[in-house]
C-alpha cells in the first residue's frame, strides 16, 4: 500500500463527492454502490469499510419526512385523482432514493474511516 502523507479531506466533502476519504482524489466507488477494493491514488483499502444498511435508513427517514407532508399538501390543496399520487410519489421516491443513496453511503464510509468502526 502506498503511503499517503497529504491532508485528508473532511468526511462530508469526501463522501458527497464520492472520493477517497484518505487522499480525497481516488474514486470511492466501483459501480453505483459497490466500494472500490482500494483507492487507485493512495492505495487505502476501501471495501472493508462497508456501511451496511446505514445509508438506506437515513434515506428512508429523509424521503419519508419530505414525501408524506408533500403528498398530504397536494391532496388537500389540489385534490388530484389517486392515480396521480401513485405516479408522482412513486417517481419521487425512486428518483430520490437513487439520487441520495450514493452520497449518503459516501459520507458514512468517510465518517467510519475518520472515526473508526466498532469492529475495527
Ligand atoms: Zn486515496
Amino acid at each position: 500500500m502506498a503511503d499517503w502523507h497529504g491532508p485528508s479531506p473532511s468526511p462530508i466533502r469526501a463522501g458527497l463527492t464520492c472520493r477517497c476519504p484518505r487522499c480525497g482524489q481516488g474514486k470511492m466507488f466501483d459501480g453505483y454502490l459497490t466500494l472500490a477494493e482500494r483507492c487507485a491514488v493512495c492505495g487505502v483499502a476501501l471495501r472493508e469499510r462497508d456501511s451496511g444498511d446505514g445509508p438506506a435508513v437515513f434515506v428512508i427517514f429523509i424521503l419519508g419526512a419530505l414525501v408524506v407532508p408533500l403528498a398530504l399538501w397536494v391532496e388537500v390543496s389540489m385534490e388530484p385523482p389517486y392515480w396521480v399520487h401513485g405516479v408522482v410519489w412513486t417517481t419521487v421516491v425512486i428518483a430520490g432514493s437513487l439520487a441520495l443513496l450514493r452520497p449518503f453511503k459516501g459520507v458514512m464510509v468517510a465518517l467510519q474511516f475518520r472515526h473508526g468502526t466498532p469492529d475495527q
